[in-house]
């Protein structure tokens, strides 16, 4: 049986036996959506109360080091079960969504959540779970588990940027190595590096060089700020970067309650679904502020095009 069958399978079990997850996936059917248009794409803002553990997560390291880590074996509710993938990691259904089918993938160890030597993992479980669009979090950029190495997923499609990108007017291919396209977009408010092609071994390759050169901007980080979105199509990966400059936007530590925006960009939020924990933060948002949380966040245009013109 294909894998993501079985992750089907998983999923409606877990949904039968778990209240917790079912009372959950119940209400995100009702959950509202607010869609703001810039033109020639949508950003949409989720009201989803559900999230703020993780959108108001204290991941500094005393917090972090003062809690059991919740995805680790011992500590995971009686009723999480687990399905395993391959030898090192484990598939769990996240019990507080924002996809209709929402899955953590956390390697077996607790380990730091890094990228270095975990990229092709990422792309076999893009392989693996067809149907599946699988993102990564890194530890400072929506992560509210730094400590322990995971990635997410869910359905292919829901989030706007794979909309977006299939649509083809916000991006342009500036140049292809060993097969692989490497593309660029423009106007879309976030500076995105998006590669595509059907070879793991270039794809990594290409990878490790971004990475490399994220790293000299940034070499007092423990790794390039970055959030990593990639599915499996046919016989090809697309994986799109989103280098960070930024955690959170000023206004998520504002004291005045009628400043503060309560968002803490990660994956799902910069490819258009924008979630927001709180109702005045879900009514208050506009374009305009909308796309200063992005320009805060990511890199611009002319940033992201210096960085993947000479990628090789
Ligand atoms: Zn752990």
């Amino acid at each position: 049986m294909a894998f993501s069958y079985k992750v089907q399978e998983f999923f409606s079990a877990q949904l039968s036996e778990w209240e917790l997850a079912a009372d959950n996936y119940a209400l995100l059917k009702d959950v509202s959506t607010r869609k703001i248009s810039f033109g020639p794409y949508d950003v949409f803002l989720q009201f989803n109360p559900g999230r703020i553990r993780s959108t108001a997560a204290r991941t500094d390291s005393s917090s972090i080091e003062a809690r059991p880590c919740f995805l680790c074996r011992e500590n995971r509710p009686a009723r999480q079960r687990d399905l395993p993938f391959n030898d090192s990691y484990t598939v769990l259904v996240n019990p507080f969504p924002i996809f209709k089918t929402h899955l953590t993938i956390t390697l077996n160890q607790h380990e730091d959540q890094r990228i270095r030597h975990r990229f092709s993992d990422l792309l076999g479980l893009a392989e693996a779970l067809s149907g599946f669009t699988i993102f990564y979090n890194g530890p400072a950029c929506g992560a509210s588990a730094p400590d322990h190495l995971h990635f997410q997923a869910g359905e292919s499609g829901f989030m706007p940027l794979e909309k977006d990108f299939t649509a083809g007017s916000l991006t342009r291919v500036i140049s292809r190595v060993n097969e692989t396209e490497i593309l660029v977009w423009k106007g879309y408010e976030r500076g995105i590096i998006t590669l595509r092609g059907s070879n793991k071994e270039s794809l990594t390759a290409l990878f490790n060089t971004l990475y490399r050169k994220l790293s000299n901007l940034s070499p007092e980080q423990s790794e390039p700020m970055i959030n990593i979105i990639a599915c499996h199509h046919g016989d090809s990966f697309i994986v799109h970067f989103i280098p960070r400059k930024a955690h959170r936007p000023v206004q998520y530590y504002f004291r005045e309650e009628d400043k503060k925006i309560v968002v803490s960009p990660a994956s799902v939020d910069l490819a258009g679904i924008i979630i927001t924990p709180r109702e005045e933060d879900f009514m208050k948002l506009d374009r305009e502020a909308v796309s200063d949380i992005f320009r805060q966040v990511c890199m611009g245009d002319d940033e992201i095009e210096m960085i993947a013109g000479d990628l090789e």
